[in-house]
């Protein structure tokens, strides 16, 4: 078996609110693998990083994960980086699919699973005031999800013609104000998680955590922006709070210092980013012999909600699953098949791979432009900050 092609596919679902970006991987005789990428924004170069990784790939044995991982990191002598790790991530959750369909076994089981019978996870409560980001935190509860989760609240009224205005040290009140609130509506059983979205500096990310303390928080993720995965010890130092991050790193020497150094509880590893269920795989152990959980980000779609459920089918070392919406609740004429969900809770297919299908001539009725941009926010004085 080998090999034969690798198209990308960057669609909308029927909202028009989230943006797709999907990699069918086919070999010589049939078998079809789906992967996703996880920075849809950049699908331009992610094309042509997948056409160029394509040259590695094609007439090779698809069963070979690890050589190919390894080829498609190193090949070029400087080590990939996030475009191409995107791009290496989709085609290597699409090989593990396709190494499940060809050894008729679901992929979590290929992985060693299940160490667990379903796998726990969280919503996406995002909403545009501290009002209806409660109702959402009431509703998400009240449908069974055990957890919620949702940003640092952005005041947004107040905006010019770059972006809305985010201050830093005015969204700690703001977001104490929004604890209060959601701990209120949902009470003491639900597990809350805030998401910093590395908005802030050292300094406020410090303020920030202590004005949480008192919440009992399941975590607070990326406080700090991730460039610099050393500042994780200076926060660590002086707070006392669970601490999540990971989602921006594109391998597993991204989360090397965080882990070695034990500066964060939970990792966010984006399987669509850094490399796929093989890196993945990896970061988890390695997160296992310092007793830290992952956490897989997974504000995508079916195909990286399934390849993230099957690690955490197969991995002793999980605190909760990224699920922004329930799986077949939304894009069933795309994606016929899904994963399981009931109550909070996601499990795979008893079928061979990942379990997802795939109606390519519905994706093809809504293409989306391949490259985009997310929201932007800045300060006051004009200056940039991070989304
Ligand atoms: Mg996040």
């Amino acid at each position: 078996m080998k090999i034969a092609a690798i198209e990308p596919f960057v669609f909308y679902d029927e909202s028009r609110s989230r943006k797709f970006f999907i990699v069918k991987v086919e070999t010589d005789d049939g078998i079809v693998g789906l992967g996703e990428v996880g920075i849809g924004h950049w699908a331009g170069a992610i094309c042509q990083a997948l056409e160029h990784l394509g040259e590695l790939c094609i007439g090779a044995d698809p069963l070979a994960t690890e050589r190919l991982w390894q080829r498609m990191f190193r090949a070029s002598f400087f080590p990939a980086d996030r475009v191409y790790t995107c791009a290496l991530s989709a085609i290597d959750i699409a090989l593990w699919d396709i190494k499940g369909k060809a050894l008729n076994l679901p992929v979590y089981r290929l992985l060693g699973g299940p160490v667990r019978d379903r796998v726990v996870c969280y919503p996406h409560n995002r909403a545009s005031s501290i009002e209806a980001t409660v109702a959402s935190c009431r509703e998400t509860s009240e449908q069974g999800w055990k957890f919620a989760r949702f940003d640092v609240p952005i005041d947004m009224t107040e905006a010019n013609e770059d972006g809305v205005v985010f201050e830093p040290r005015e969204s700690i009140p703001r977001a104490v104000e929004l604890l209060t609130k959601i701990r209120d509506a949902v009470g003491e059983q639900i597990n809350l998680c805030i998401d910093v979205h590395t908005r802030l500096d050292t300094a406020n990310a410090v303020a920030l955590c202590k004005a949480l303390e008192p919440f009992n928080m399941f975590f607070i993720e990326d406080p700090l922006r991730s460039e610099n995965p050393g500042s994780y010890q200076t926060l660590r130092q002086q707070v006392s709070v669970p601490i999540a991050a990971g989602e921006q790193w594109s391998s597993k020497w991204g989360f090397r210092e965080v882990i070695e150094n034990e500066t964060i509880n939970f990792a966010r590893i984006d399987l669509c980013i850094a490399g796929g269920l093989t890196e993945a795989r990896k970061i988890t152990h390695a997160c296992e012999t310092h007793f830290i959980d992952i956490v897989p980000h997974n504000p995508l779609g079916p195909v990286s909600a399934a390849a993230g459920v099957a690690l955490c089918m197969a991995s002793t070392n999980v605190g909760v699953q990224e699920m922004p919406r329930a799986p077949g609740s939304y894009a069933q004429d795309i994606f016929p098949k899904q994963l399981h969900f009931e109550d909070g809770y996601a499990w795979p297919r008893e079928e061979p791979g990942l379990g997802v299908d795939f109606n390519e001539a519905e994706a093809r009725k809504i293409a989306a432009p391949l490259n985009s941009w997310p929201p932007q926010l800045q300060r006051r004085d004009g200056a940039f900050n991070n989304w």
